[in-house]
Parts: C-alpha cells; structure tokens; sequence
C-alpha cells in the first residue's frame, strides 16, 4: 500500500496516523515479514492487523545459485502463478532484476518468457515483495540496503503493460522510509509501449529508460518482435526522441539488440542500426548487445563472438557506443529472455 492507502487503512482502524508510519518502516526498511514481529506496537493491534491484512503475499518456491553467483527466485503469488526474480552479484554494484507481470503476453520470437503468455499483472505489492525477499535472502531481515543497489525492470513481463502498478511500487520503493532505492539507480526495459514511452517521459521522477530494439527495419522487427506491428519503428523512434528530450544532465538511454546469429549481426546490420539512431544526440545514446541466451523451444543461436566484435566496432566507427553484456545465470535459467518459471536449473 502506498502511505496515504495504508494511512487511511490504519485511520480505519481505528488508530493514529503515525501507527501507519511505523508499519511502513517495518515493512520497507527493517523488511520484517510478520506483524507480530513489529514490536513496537502494540499486542492488540498486531493481532488486528494479522487477521485483516498480510505482509506478504509471495513464497519463494525455488532458488538456484550460478556458478557465477547470480542467484533466480522462483516464487508463486498466493493465486498460484509464478514470479521470477534475480539477483546479480557485482563489485559493489549488485543488481535486482524484477518482474512486472506473471508470464507476458508479448510473442517476441527469441524469448522464452514469451512461451508462457500472460498469465496476470503483478500488484504493486507483488512487483516491491521480490525486491525485499532477495534483500532479505542475501543481506538479511532488518541489514540495512547497501547503497550501491540497483534495480531493473527486466525480468518476466512488459513493464508498461502494467504501468500504474509499476509506477505505485517504485514510488514506494524510493520512500526514504523504505527501501529508499531511488530512480536514479533504476532502469526500466520496454519492448516498444509507444505511448507509455510519451507518458513515462513526463513522469518527474523518472527512472532510466532502456529500449529493446533488435532489429532495424520494420520487415525484421515485425517477425522477431510482433508488438513492432502495432507500433512500427518509425513511431518508436518519435517517441524515443522525445524521450531523449527528458534527459537530464549526464543522463542517457539504453537500446538493447539481442544478437541472433545469422538473422541480424550482420555488419550491413549494424550500419542499419547506426542509421536508424543517427537522429539522437550520440552522447545520449548506448546499445546494449545481449548475446542470445538459448533455450529448448527457441530456433536461434547465439552470434558467434566474432560477429559480436564486428557489429560493436562498425557501431563504433560510426560514432555509436556499444557495450556487449556478458550473460549472466546462464547454467540456471536467469539469464534474459530465460525466465519462464524452470522448475530445474540447466
Ligand atoms: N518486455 C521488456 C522487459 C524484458 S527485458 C522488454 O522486452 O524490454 C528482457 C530483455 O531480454 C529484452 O531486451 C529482451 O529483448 C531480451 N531477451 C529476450 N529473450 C532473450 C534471449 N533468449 N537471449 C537474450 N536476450 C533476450
């Protein structure tokens, strides 16, 4: 519940609006996980707030480590469906992944999660839930949040497909009374929701904002990521634009190209993709580069690395920065494109 909502709830009650001010620390920042563990109020208010409202709504059914440390949170709303998160160990810089619905409804070609389909969207309480879990599980109820903690969007789902709902759980997340993981340390992917693109742009507290592309015409888009139906690249990059108009100083946004072999790595490719990009300020704009991740159903291969290296330096001499991104949680099922709720590690 947003403040104001647990406010209320708590005026209803019966109690003094400060009582909601100390469930919400409890709940957020020490990230305790019983009413009955909040000692500091009192008995008969506890037993109240246990019989007409729950803490949590998620359980952790699985959890798989990687060799490389990444930990994937298999879990299951109280309806059942499931929810995956990852947590992604770096040198002072750990990374949550989240989910924004249950399945997604997108048909993109190379993904797994694609397989499952929708299944729901997430509650704002389910999506801040998986980020207090896997804090929980790695530093500890009640440890405070390191600093250096950052969030993305990108796990199982269409972020803005569920936009209100994600818009609820990061304000709540950025409450210096709670977890306090501002929209600085934020990113959200979106595969190509036009208009949310508009609407998130004028948010002013926004996170950071990353575009998976992976393709640079219409006729390839269209077969790799259907949504590009919908909205076709042109207005994806009228949005883009005027997204890149809401940067702030220093600030810059993220295209994702998942490089599948032989369907779009070519170095005729990449000269596309610098061409489709060359109305952006180049300071403003990175490509990430997201090998293929494969997975049983999916009749793609990863580019061979010498492809990689060729795409990012023609990307390069044309004046366009490019980062390739090593997988990570590959040999568990949590690297991109690979949640789809695996009941067994690889
Ligand atoms: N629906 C949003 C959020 C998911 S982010 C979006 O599409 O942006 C997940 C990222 O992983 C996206 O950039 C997606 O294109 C990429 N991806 C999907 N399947 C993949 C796979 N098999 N290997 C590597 N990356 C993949």
């Amino acid at each position: 519940m947003p403040r104001a909502e647990l406010r209320e709830f708590v005026e209803s009650l019966g109690e003094p609006p400060y009582r909601a001010t100390q469930i919400f620390k409890a709940v957020h920042q020490r990230r305790l996980r019983l009413f009955d563990d909040i000692t500091d109020l009192p008995k008969k208010f506890r037993e109240k707030l246990a019989e007409r409202a729950d803490i949590s709504r998620l359980t952790v059914e699985q959890k798989y480590v990687s060799t490389d440390g990444t930990r994937r949170y298999l879990m299951k709303t109280a309806d059942g469906r499931p929810v995956e998160t990852v947590f992604i160990p770096a040198e002072g810089r750990d990374t949550i992944c989240f989910s924004s619905q249950s399945g997604c409804p997108l048909k993109c070609d190379f993904c797994l999660t694609a397989k499952l389909g929708l299944l729901r969207n997430l509650t704002a309480g389910e999506i801040v839930e998986q980020i207090i879990i896997v804090l929980n599980d790695v530093y500890g109820e009640a440890a405070e949040t390191p600093h250096g903690t950052n969030l993305v969007g990108m796990g199982a789902g269409e972020p803005f497909l569920n936009f209100e709902n994600l818009i609820t759980a990061l304000r709540i997340m950025a409450d210096e009374d709670g977890l306090f993981i501002v929209p600085n340390r934020v990113t959200i992917s979106t595969a190509g929701i036009v208009p949310k693109i508009y609407e998130f742009a004028k948010l002013p507290d926004r996170p950071h904002l990353a575009i998976s592309l992976t393709a640079a015409t219409d006729e390839l888009r269209d077969r790799l990521m259907p949504i590009n139906k919908r909205w076709n690249l042109d207005e994806l990059m009228a949005a883009a634009k005027e997204f890149e108009g809401s940067l702030r100083r220093g600030e810059r946004f993220t295209f994702e190209y998942v490089m599948l072999g032989g369907v779009n790595d070519s170095p005729e490719d990449a000269r596309k993709l610098a061409r489709l990009l060359d109305k952006f300020q180049l300071s403003r704009v990175k490509i990430n580069l997201i090998p293929h991740n494969g997975a049983e159903p999916l009749n793609y291969n990863a580019s061979s690395p010498d492809a990689v290296a060729r795409f990012k330096s023609t990307l390069e001499s044309m004046g366009i920065d490019a980062y390739v991104r090593t997988p990570r949680g590959r040999d568990i099922y949590a690297a991109c494109g690979q949640l789809a709720a695996m009941e067994k590690a690889a």
